[in-house]
């Protein structure tokens, strides 16, 4: 029997634990027999034919690093349908047939137009934001949020010896994950996140001036991305209720640094189910988590889901931190 061929990609935004992945496809790969290639710069590779095979020891101690070996990119080329057909063609004459793509949404809507062209693709969910509505984890949020977690609680020793109040923005565009678990986590007096409508007087100042009339004398505020407004709220606080407030964006700080145990294992355990997937002749697939297991979703279905956000998980950061 011929050897099957398949590739593996990272694409958008990096997240800690990729690398862990492409090391579970390359090595579940080769252990099934087949040959598999590591495609540089996410679609990108596919065009301009930078790819290169893959042996056991190419992915040889990467578990352990940030950011992605097999570099990453967005392709706005891509998006085009004549450079769908001339990436399928480019796998073909390589006698590839299937491509893992290891990135958010819009990989995964790159991953479906490569299927339809002819060449399975099976998405496994790498961005730091759980931003995903098909998984309930994906790679890279595990290490973003402990990232946050430490971030803020170096801030908070400052802002204690200071009686001061620190507003942190941490990622997450569309999605307030970070933001809430964090906040829970360091025992934020408010969280606010783009899921959730806030009334700067209701949300913000009532909850400082609840906590300052028990003795409290310095608080941690805890903003998403997609809230933004850091440097304003900080004004604002310091304007209101005469108290010194200030504002850090955390920003790419979050992205890097060795992932966690947690992301090194969903994305080996993801990793692994996508060569298996492959391997079974099934394309337009993504691999999710469902439940705490590892599963997967046709790319259709997986795209069209909504986000849910868990709202009692913040009911319950607000009646805690006071
Ligand atoms: P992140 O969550 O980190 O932003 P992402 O995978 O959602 O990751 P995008 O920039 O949205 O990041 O998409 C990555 C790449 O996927 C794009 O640059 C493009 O190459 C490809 N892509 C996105 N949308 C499509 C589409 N509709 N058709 C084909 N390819 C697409």
């Amino acid at each position: 029997m011929e050897q099957k061929s398949i590739a593996v990609l990272t694409s958008g935004g990096d997240a800690p634990g990729m690398n862990a992945a492409v090391r579970a496809v390359v090595r579940a790969g080769i252990n099934r027999g087949m040959r598999v290639y590591g495609i540089y710069r996410g679609f990108n590779g596919l065009l301009n034919g930078e790819i290169e095979e893959m042996n056991l020891r190419s992915v040889s101690d990467i578990i352990g690093n940030g950011g992605t070996m097999l570099y990453t990119a967005r392709s706005e080329e891509f998006k085009k349908k004549e450079a769908q057909e001339r990436a399928a063609e480019f796998c073909r004459n390589k006698g590839i047939s299937g491509v893992v793509v290891i990135g958010g949404d819009g990989s995964f809507r790159g991953a479906r137009a490569l299927t339809a062209a002819g060449i399975n693709c099976i998405g496994v969910p790498g961005t730091i934001d759980n931003d995903i509505a098909c998984s309930e984890y994906t790679v890279g949020f595990d290490t973003a949020m402990n990232t946050a977690l430490q971030m803020v609680d170096r801030i908070r020793d400052t802002a204690q010896s200071h009686d001061r109040c620190s507003i942190v923005e941490v990622m997450g565009r569309r999605c307030g994950d970070i933001a809430l678990q964090t906040g829970i986590a360091v025992g934020a007096t408010a969280i606010l996140v783009p899921e959730i409508e806030y009334n700067i007087e209701k949300d913000v100042i009532a909850r400082i001036v609840n906590t300052q009339k028990t003795g409290k004398k310095h608080f941690i505020i805890v903003v998403a991305e997609g809230v933004g407004g850091v440097r304003d709220l900080a004004k604002y606080i310091e304007q209101r209720l005469n108290i010194e407030a200030r504002a850090t964006i955390l920003g790419h700080v979050q992205r890097g640094g060795s992932p966690t145990l947690r992301d090194r294992v969903v994305a080996s355990l993801m990793g692994y189910k996508a060569v298996s997937l492959l391997d079974r002749g099934l394309g337009n697939r993504v691999v999710v988590m469902h439940d705490g297991k590892i599963t997967h979703l046709d790319i259709n279905e997986a795209l069209d889901m909504e986000r849910v956000f868990d709202e009692q998980l913040y009911k319950v950061a607000m009646s805690i931190s006071i």
